[in-house]
């Protein structure tokens, strides 16, 4: 990872995790649900709201490391107005960013910002962190409505 990748990647999650967008509950959402990942102690509550097979509203609320907080962030804005067949998708495609499987530049044209958690494949106990709002968002819109955990 270049130095110019790790600046881009400590600003995105700082500023994600200091002010968190779509961070807050919601009163009408159509799928709710709760993942946790035990080995961090991060926990958050995923809402969304579907019109149409499409993502029209994403809040989530609760509390983990600057992480899983970020990663929780630019999914919301990420996902926000997409179908969830292209939410599927970019769970896939955050699926190997973390795991270091995607080249970074190719990356950063396709997916903007979720690119920067491509720093996290260098700490595999943070891959967890990273991607714990990623399965509670795919869990949510297959039906799951138990709680989830990464363990
Ligand atoms: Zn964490």
């Amino acid at each position: 990872m270049d130095n110019e990748f790790r600046d881009l990647y400590q600003e995105i999650i700082l500023e994600h995790n200091r002010s968190p967008r779509n961070f807050g509950t919601m009163d009408d959402a159509t799928h709710v649900l709760e993942g946790v990942n035990p080995l961090c102690g991060d926990h958050y509550k995923i809402y969304l709201k579907i019109d149409n097979d499409t993502i029209s509203d994403i809040r989530f609320e609760g509390s983990g490391c600057a992480i899983s907080k970020a990663s929780a962030s630019v999914m919301s804005t990420t996902v926000k107005g997409k179908t969830t067949n292209e939410a599927d998708d970019l769970f896939e495609v955050f699926q190997k960013v973390v795991k270091g499987e995607e080249k970074v530049d190719e990356l950063l044209e396709r997916v903007g910002k979720l690119a920067a958690f491509a720093g996290v494949s260098e700490f595999p106990m943070r891959v967890k962190c990273a991607t714990l709002a990623w399965h509670t968002l795919h869990n949510a819109l297959h039906g799951n409505k138990k709680p989830i955990s990464t363990e």
